[in-house]
């Protein structure tokens, strides 16, 4: 029996076409919501699901009786119930590492950008209002030499510190779970409570994946204790941060600016206040969006897909729990 995997959204088609290889491939490009009647058709008989960006549902896993595998094309998997898919003996695989430089690089783009306000500024000339020297009102800050403050040193983390260590000769100081020896020894981070870190450090950039206890992790508190002239980052995910307690901090001048990838509402509302303030940098979610990466990524949940659909041991497992109880 060949099985059956349904794909969602935007899948290139060499990736379909290593899927079709070996199994009967259901495709829905314009995917909107998990309720789509043609999707649930589809999912009664899938043994695999492979896309990203829906919401997974005990209610859609019911809806699933075959279902074996799932293989985000991400590695955040907050959009799916872990624990229900391992009690059913569902895999979940994600893709990690393949997407760390790239989703660090847009850390730093927005710390960069933030700092120098070079959106604001591009702007300005765009306007054709660059009608003489800028002078101090168009200044922005130094990020060479300062103190970055990493909540949550993983790969992403580590990838986002390493450029503001060896290239741009900041201190690191990082509050994460557990403690990195080899990034202290690499180079240099020091390990620090969250409130001292977010007392010391210029730049706060936040890379926690998002669960139960990372959610609103800053918020009002936190700002407070942050200095006036820190930038705060966000490339994690939206709900890490209290939204309206940063729209606080940035109207009252509590911390500096702040540059965002990510929103506790994704694509942001158009009520939002965030992307009309001067001192935000606002990006829609690009954290790992390059051509190289997205596909490097895809490869990822094809080759997981697969390996779980045959049999064998995905590469990136969430639930390593599962795997002993998998169906199939
Ligand atoms: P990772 O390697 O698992 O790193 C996450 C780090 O957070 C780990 O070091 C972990 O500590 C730490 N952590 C977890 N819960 C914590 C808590 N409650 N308090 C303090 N530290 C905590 O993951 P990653 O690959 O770096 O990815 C991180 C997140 O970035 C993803 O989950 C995803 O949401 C987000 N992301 C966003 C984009 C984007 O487009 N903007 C792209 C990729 C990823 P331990 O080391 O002790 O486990």
């Amino acid at each position: 029996m060949t099985k059956r995997i349904v794909a969602y959204r935007r899948i290139k088609p060499h990736h379909l076409e290593a899927l079709r290889r070996d199994f009967h491939v259901d495709h829905f490009a314009e995917l909107d919501s998990a309720d789509d009647p043609a999707f649930r058709q589809a999912m009664a008989e899938a043994h695999g699901l492979i896309g990203a960006g829906i919401g997974v549902t005990p209610a859609l896993l019911d809806a699933s009786p075959q279902l074996e595998a799932i293989a985000t094309i991400s590695v955040g998997y907050d959009n799916y119930p872990v624990e229900e898919l391992t009690r059913r003996g569902i895999l979940l695989c994600n893709t990690p590492d393949v997407l760390t430089e790239t989703t660090a690089d847009t850390g730093f783009l927005l710390i960069m950008a933030a700092a120098r306000r070079a959106i604001e500024l591009a702007e300005l000339v765009k306007r054709g209002d660059w009608q003489a020297s800028i002078d101090e009102r168009h200044f922005g800050c130094d990020v060479h030499g300062k103190t970055l403050g990493m909540i949550g040193f993983g790969r992403i983390g580590a990838a986002v510190a390493r450029r503001g260590a060896l290239g741009f000769g900041m201190q690191v100081l990082y509050a994460n779970a557990s403690p990195k020896p080899a990034l202290e020894a690499e180079f240099g981070a020091q390990r620090r409570e969250l409130d001292e870190l977010l007392a010391e450090s210029d730049f706060v950039c936040v890379t926690v994946p998002l669960t139960a206890e990372t959610e609103h992790l800053i918020g009002a508190h936190e700002f407070s204790q942050m200095k006036p002239s820190a930038i705060f980052v966000n490339i994690a995910r939206g709900k890490v941060v209290d939204e309206s307690a940063l729209i606080a901090a940035l109207e009252k001048g509590q911390i500096r600016a702040a540059g965002l990838d990510v929103f506790e509402q994704e694509p942001l509302s158009p009520e939002s206040p965030l992307p009309h303030m001067t001192n935000v940098v606002a990006l829609p979610h690009i954290g790992s969006a390059t051509h190289e990466t997205r596909d490097a990524m895809a490869q990822r949940a094809v080759d997981n897909i697969t390996l779980a659909l045959k049999g064998e041991h995905p590469v990136s497992l969430v639930n390593e729990a599962a795997w002993a109880k998998r169906r199939g």
